[in-house]
């Protein structure tokens, strides 16, 4: 058997699992509050995958931790047994995590959050309330009250948080218990609460209800660390108040190690979850950006855990577990590790999605699970063979028309092709690979080295038409800041663009470089990467509050900004524009228009100049194909220059529209 030691049955408490695939609680936002349609489908497109177990997101114990699926409130009902019902079939076992995110969320009466002391939380920055002894107690309570509904809703376990920072860490980290009663000082105050609220959980369900704990080690220097959780596990095992714990790592100070991104490497977590796994006296779960089943087979035979957790895998392929478990793993549509969609999707923008997967957030429309054969089968041209274009011709291909797929360039990939060579990058081209794979697979008539015009379109015979001809760096030297003045001297023979940078055979020269972020995402990180490596010091320039904001809460810039800042000679100025480029020199000034001349101004030392912004369409092809007919479809950068999660979606769009 390929995978003997992932697909093989395991009993956590009184409750068996098909196989050793798990996913972790991981926070979608899709019920805003509710279990809702959009959550059930999600979680029922997984279930069907095969996955053996999946433990639903935060559930809040108490109005003063809301958020995405708010358990405390008992018109939730109705929602969980619907969930329960709808994955039943697929024997998915189904637990709750319990949670309080303490000083890290805000109470839906607007007052403030509530935690071990008045620290407050990094993101919320708000002073919390340091609990009294009656609010401890209420909490303990709604902790049991919470369990005690999961089991009637026919739910199969309860995963208390323990970690990542939240109520519980707050009360056992010394970092942010600074209470001098029983439940603070000593390490036995401090886990008091932790012990009250497992109790009370543990008291309030059968036998037939799993209880575990989620835990997180975290680096911070007099936090919680190895020791400490593997006294928690051991504390909770002797006190027979687990079945299983749950590993993961960090917490909201050094927040991209919670779901670190595609420069983190395989199995990152072991570090810290492992001394905890090895001693732990009931069965284990880790995680760590593992993305195959081949990966989950070697932790388990290793011996260094008893089940593995894969959250963002299974976002980006709910068939994981299925199409590995029949031979067919190169099919798994894999995921990036770029956390824009998922991570930044569901704390940013409230909605999580999927880089890769269009359908995520969006399973009761759209999904190959609901795309149908085509009753009249057409020919279908698609121009451009970068991700939106691939995806095009892949869905169309599915249902079952005639796809021709052309690219001008000898390879497929587009611009991914180029972004993939930056440092810490290589990841995003494996689903570049994956469509290239599957469109090969699916019998799509590629055709490389052909470069399509408006008049060669009628030899191709096609019925469908659509144009993924994507885009390229606009050099016009216009900032956002400041349309009316384009930097002068932006034409010189050493500034080059991104796609200069990373594709010219010979290396720039000089020492000195500035790179000018006018985009605001992981491009501008990329080129001053590179430069450094080069040997250059290298200033960035943004005209944004911070580096790269378009990246925020994926996990991706204190990363960047360590590796950068450790490598010496970087410079980072925010809030600045660049105004002229001279011979080895950068002018510079403040972004705000209501600056006007003055002493701010300032030259930066520059051999070597890269400008980064918003990318031109290359639309002539649609456009003079438009003149002719009404029915051309546009998708990706061609339509308009965005981020590779926008040109897959459309490409799926109008993939499945034809
Ligand atoms: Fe993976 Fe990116 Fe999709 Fe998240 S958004 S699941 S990191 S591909």
């Amino acid at each position: 058997m390929a995978y003997s030691h992932v697909d093989k049955p395991i009993k956590i408490g009184n409750v068996q699992l098909k196989n050793r695939i798990v996913r972790p609680a991981h926070g979608t936002n899709h019920g805003k509050g509710f279990i809702n349609d959009d959550l059930i489908a999600y979680h029922e497109l997984r279930a069907k995958g095969g996955v053996a177990l999946s433990v639903l997101e935060v559930g809040s114990v108490h109005y003063t931790t809301p958020f995405s699926v708010n358990l405390f409130d008992p018109a939730l009902e109705s929602g969980y047994r619907k969930l329960v019902d709808t994955c039943r079939p697929y024997d998915m076992k189904l637990f709750q995590q319990l949670w309080h995110a303490g000083h890290n969320m805000f109470p839906l009466d607007g007052s403030p959050p509530w935690s071990a002391s008045d620290i407050p939380g990094r993101f919320g920055n708000v002073a919390p309330i340091p609990m009294t002894k009656g609010m401890i107690d209420e909490i303990v309570e709604s902790y049991a009250i919470c369990a005690k509904r999961c089991e009637d809703y026919g739910l199969d376990g309860i995963d208390v948080q323990g970690g990542h920072g939240y109520l519980i860490a707050q009360f056992l980290s010394p970092l942010t218990n600074k209470r001098e009663d029983e439940y603070g000082g000593s390490w036995e105050n401090r886990s008091r609460f932790l012990m009250e609220v497992m109790h009370a959980v543990r008291g309030a369900v059968s036998k037939d209800m799993v209880v575990g704990i989620r835990i997180s080690p975290d680096l911070l220097t007099g936090g919680l660390g190895t020791e400490e959780y593997s006294h928690v596990a051991d504390m909770l095992t002797d006190a027979g108040l687990i079945d299983y714990v749950s590993l993961s790592f960090g917490n909201y100070h050094m927040f991209p190690f919670i779901t670190s991104g595609m420069d983190a490497p395989m199995g990152y977590e072991l570090p810290t979850s492992v001394p905890v796994t090895r001693r732990a006296k009931v069965p284990s779960i880790v995680v760590g950006r593992f993305r195959t089943l081949e990966e989950a087979d070697q932790i388990i035979r290793q011996g260094d855990a008893d089940m593995v957790g894969i959250v963002r895998g299974l976002i980006a392929d709910p068939d994981l577990v299925s199409k590995s478990l029949a031979g067919k793993a190169e099919e798994v549509r894999p995921c990036i590790g770029c956390n824009q969609g998922c991570a930044a999707g569901a704390l940013v923008t409230g909605h999580m999605e999927c880089t890769v997967n269009a359908a995520v957030g969006r399973e009761r429309f759209m999904g190959e699970h609901l795309l149908e054969p085509t009753a009249e089968p057409k020919t279908v041209l698609v121009i451009g063979g970068g991700p939106a274009g691939m995806e095009a011709a892949r869905v169309a291909r599915l249902r079952g028309h005639a796809v021709i797929l052309t690219e001008a360039a000898a390879n497929l990939g587009g611009t991914v092709e180029i972004a993939k060579r930056a440092l810490n990058r290589h990841t995003i081209g494996d689903i570049t690979d994956w469509l290239e794979r599957e469109i090969y697979r699916l019998g799509v008539d590629v055709r490389l080295s052909t470069y399509v015009d408006a008049d060669d379109v009628d030899a191709f015979g096609a019925d469908e038409i659509i144009v993924a001809t994507g885009s390229l760096p606009r050099m016009d030297g216009i900032q956002v800041s400041h349309p009316q003045a384009p930097i002068e001297g932006i034409e010189a023979r050493h500034v080059l663009s991104s796609h200069d940078l990373f594709t010219s055979p010979t290396p720039p020269a000089g020492s000195t470089a500035v790179v000018i972020d006018d985009a605001g995402h992981f491009e501008g990180i990329a080129c001053a990467s590179e430069l450094l490596r080069l040997g250059f010091k290298v200033t960035l320039i943004t005209q944004m509050p911070g580096l790269a904001p378009q990246l925020h809460m994926g996990g991706i810039i204190e990363p960047a900004l360590n590796r950068m800042f450790k490598a010496g000679g970087f410079d980072l100025r925010v809030r600045t524009r660049a105004i002229s480029i001279g011979d080895g020199i950068v002018h510079v000034g403040p972004e705000s228009q209501w600056y006007k001349d003055g002493p701010c101004e300032y030259d930066i030392p520059a051999d070597v100049v890269v400008f980064v912004s918003t990318n031109r369409s290359n639309r002539d092809v649609y456009n003079a194909l438009s003149e002719k007919r009404s029915d051309i479809k546009i998708v990706g950068d061609a339509n308009s220059p965005r981020y590779l999660q926008v040109a897959i979606r459309e490409g799926y769009m109008a993939g499945a529209a034809v």
